[in-house]
Parts: structure tokens; C-alpha cells; sequence
């Protein structure tokens, strides 16, 4: 059984992070950037950057909607739909075409080169499009490591069922209760996709020392007796503490991100996130000049 009562204290709330801004990437995804690394690094590492992106209608299309070829170095992204389809291609020979509850896992670490579309069979038919972007950061040591990709299914991740009917939670990275996700990191995290419905306080344990964040999606959740957090919304936790209170939650869709932060300079230009701006040179220079290599 998961702890229901708290064994030292809670993490305290850090701050609610709102944006309302939306911008599109490619004619695919329509982007909420709800934290991102150049206002946050500290608080957020081992993440960078979470993009949400609808929900949104798309009405059907022959059209290939989304971003065409282009690269990432130093830093790993992974996709969680929640509807629709996407479909991927990189230049490690990864790809393949996810819907709701799968995720892929990129890790670009030295470089690759991949695009991003919606499904073609989702697209014709058109429909409700959501999905999560994340970027998490990889340590120095990893960052020119070879690029690889994991396919990660709905049916290959674990279901915990929290306590007293509180809810449910997906276990993509990390464990909870015993049960580990399929995500292999570089760094230790917990990445739990959170269905919440309770009126009692619901606890979570979460390392302390770790960076956490609470993103809500869908419904919402109360934390600190005062702060409602509703769609499209971010908590974010102070390090110390070894589990995160939610004081009630409605029909709440929630991803838990929570890690171990790396504590190393942070240099970003585009799509490369390295430690020093000759590393961010050097990245553009080994683009252009096709080291990332190609699509075929
Ligand atoms: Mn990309």
C-alpha cells in the first residue's frame, strides 16, 4: 500500500506558473509553453521545457500538418498524446506512430534530425488533438552520448490505484508503490500521468531534493489550503520535503514531473541545449554541415 500519511513533511509551494500564450510550432501543434528553462532552470531541472499543445479541433485534411526536418542536440524530448495521433521520423532509424496514452522518448544527446506530424489516419479523419512535449535536460557527461529513441506503449506502463479511491496514476519513468515505468533516463525522475478525483488530502511521495512540478491538464487541484491550480497550469514545488500534498482535486489530468536536478551551467540556442555557448556553436556548426545527419 502507498503511505497515506506523511512520514517527515510536505514540499512547499514555490509558485503557480500561468500562460496563456499560445503560439504555433509548425501548422501542427498549437503551443502553450507552460515552463521553460531561460525564466526557470533551477527550480525546473532535469526538465527544460513543457509544451502543451492543444487541446484543439482539427478539421480532416490530405494536408501533412506539424514540423518538418530539424535538429536537437544535448538534451532528450518526449511526446505523451492524449488524443490524436503523432507520427515521427529521425535520422537514428527511430519512428513510428503513437496515439493516446503511448509515448516516445527521443534522446538526442549528439544530435539527430527528425520531423513531427500528426497521424495521417487521425489527420483524414480529423479530431480532437492534445499532446505533451517535454524536453529533459541530459548531464554533461551524456550530452554527445549517441542519439537513440524508445517507443514506449500504453499497454507496457504500469497502473497504481492511490489509496481510498483518490485516483490513478500511470508510471511512464520512475516507480510508485513498488511499480516501475518503462522510460530508461539518465538521470533519476518520476514522470506520472495522474488521474485525480478526491476530497481528501491526497499525498504524494516524491524525493527530497528533488525538483517538482505539477502540471495540470484537465479539472484542477487545491494545494496550500488556497491556491487552485486549473488547465494549462504549473505548480511548482521548493526541493525540500519528501512528498507533495494536494488538498482536493476535481476530475483533475495531472503530470507529475519530478527529478534529481543537475546542477550544471545551462547555454540554449533553438533546438540545442548545451553547457557553454562554443557548445552551442559547435552544434550549429555540425548541423549545417550535415553531422546530425538526414532523414531518409
Ligand atoms: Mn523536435
Amino acid at each position: 500500500m502507498l503511505a497515506t500519511k506523511p512520514k517527515s513533511f510536505a514540499k512547499k509551494l514555490h509558485h503557480v506558473q500561468r500562460n496563456t500564450e499560445h503560439h504555433w510550432v509548425g501548422n501542427g501543434f498549437p503551443v502553450r509553453s507552460l515552463v521553460s528553462y531561460p525564466k526557470l532552470g533551477a527550480l525546473i531541472s532535469p526538465f527544460l521545457l513543457f509544451d502543451y499543445a492543444g487541446p484543439m479541433e482539427f478539421p480532416p485534411t490530405d494536408k501533412r500538418l506539424g514540423v518538418g526536418e530539424h535538429p536537437h542536440r544535448g538534451f532528450e524530448t518526449v511526446t505523451i498524446v492524449y488524443s490524436g495521433e503523432v507520427e515521427h521520423r529521425d535520422s537514428s532509424g527511430g519512428g513510428g506512430k503513437i496515439g493516446p496514452g503511448d509515448v516516445q522518448w527521443m534522446t538526442a544527446a549528439s544530435g539527430i534530425v527528425h520531423d513531427e506530424f500528426h497521424g495521417r489516419d487521425f489527420a483524414q479523419q480529423g479530431g480532437l488533438f492534445e499532446m505533451v512535449q517535454l524536453w529533459v535536460n541530459l548531464p554533461a557527461k551524456n550530452k554527445m552520448s549517441p542519439a537513440h529513441y524508445q517507443n514506449i506503449l500504453d499497454s507496457q506502463i504500469p497502473v497504481v490505484q492511490l489509496p481510498e479511491d483518490q485516483g490513478s496514476a500511470r508510471i511512464i519513468a520512475g516507480e510508485l508503490d513498488g511499480l516501475v515505468g518503462p522510460a530508461k533516463t539518465y538521470t533519476p525522475m518520476h514522470i506520472w500521468d495522474l488521474r485525480l478525483a478526491s476530497e481528501q488530502l491526497i499525498h504524494l511521495p516524491v524525493p527530497d531534493g528533488y525538483n517538482t512540478l505539477l502540471a495540470v491538464l484537465k479539472g484542477s487541484v487545491q494545494i496550500d489550503g488556497v491556491e487552485t491550480v486549473g488547465a494549462a497550469e504549473i505548480a511548482i514545488f521548493e526541493q525540500t520535503g519528501d512528498h507533495i500534498c494536494i488538498d482536493h482535486a476535481k476530475n483533475a489530468t495531472v503530470l507529475l514531473l519530478c527529478g534529481e536536478p543537475i546542477v550544471e551551467p545551462i547555454v540554449g540556442s533553438g533546438p540545442f541545449v548545451m553547457n557553454t555557448q562554443a557548445e552551442i556553436n559547435q552544434a550549429k556548426a555540425d548541423y549545417t554541415s550535415g553531422k546530425m545527419g538526414h532523414l531518409v
